[in-house]
């Protein structure tokens, strides 16, 4: 899968080339690449940004740069774009399962005030937020998105990881445990011990829901 960044800062994308990331770039499975909206600057000072008409506070990012750096990319037509924008519709675990299904994303970022609503008229297919608060770019929430559709990326992780864990069934995830066994003289639960595997599937159902109700009692209520 390939995610296409259009950003005033690719300098910031260095916490997904760790880890998982790393490791699935290297093997080929998803594939990020930073696009500088200010390479398509014609100003000679490389300026992207200019005041709002009407006044207002804060400087907005020119149609023009998004525009010309948007078309530099191969195959952008097959591709979805996204704004990562606080007016989108917030991010959820069902949107980020139904975005892996794309072979080529294009993620645009904002900064400062925003971007001139013209370009994102024209090439944006879906804004998406990730969550109701304003940060001051998009470049955390792209790589939250990218970090989180690439789970569901086959050859990322493994997919028995993603059945499982908190959201998958609409439930948060069961307590889990492991060495040693007793840590501040907590011991971990007998069940997980005992090797018993249909035990273990029944307890852990009855923490998942427990602990939904506990943390996020508004999902168990979706759910009936
Ligand atoms: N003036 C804009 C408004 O009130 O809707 C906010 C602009 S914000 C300071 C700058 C950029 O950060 C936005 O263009 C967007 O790309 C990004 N951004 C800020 N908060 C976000 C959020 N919650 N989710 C996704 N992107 C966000």
């Amino acid at each position: 899968m390939k995610f296409n960044v259009l950003t005033l800062f690719p300098e910031m994308f260095e916490p997904i080339k760790e880890s998982i990331l790393k490791r699935a770039q290297e093997n080929n499975v998803i594939e990020i690449n930073l696009i500088n909206i200010r390479d398509f600057s014609k100003n000679k000072h490389k300026k992207v940004d200019d005041y709002p008409y009407g006044g207002g506070a804060g400087m907005l990012i020119r149609p023009d740069v998004v525009y010309d750096a948007y078309q530099s990319i191969e195959n952008k037509d097959t591709a979805k774009v996204i704004y990562l924008s606080p007016q989108g519709k917030v991010l959820t675990q069902n949107k980020v399962k139904e975005l892996s299904k794309q072979e080529n994303l294009i993620l645009l970022c904002g900064h400062y005030e925003g971007i001139d609503e013209r370009v994102l008229e024209e090439i944006v297919d879906e804004e998406i937020s990730i969550g109701d608060y304003v940060l001051t770019g998009g470049e955390i929430p792209a790589m939250v998105l990218i970090d989180s559709v690439s789970r569901y990326v086959e050859g990322v992780i493994n997919a028995e990881s993603t059945n499982e864990e908190s959201f998958s069934n609409g439930l948060l995830e069961y307590p889990q445990y492991t060495r040693p066994e007793v840590f501040l003289n907590k011991k971990v639960p007998d069940v997980l011990l005992s090797g018993h595997h249909s035990n273990i599937e029944n307890w852990r159902k009855e923490q998942s829901i427990k602990n939904t109700k506990n943390k996020r009692p508004e999902l168990l209520e979706k759910q009936l």
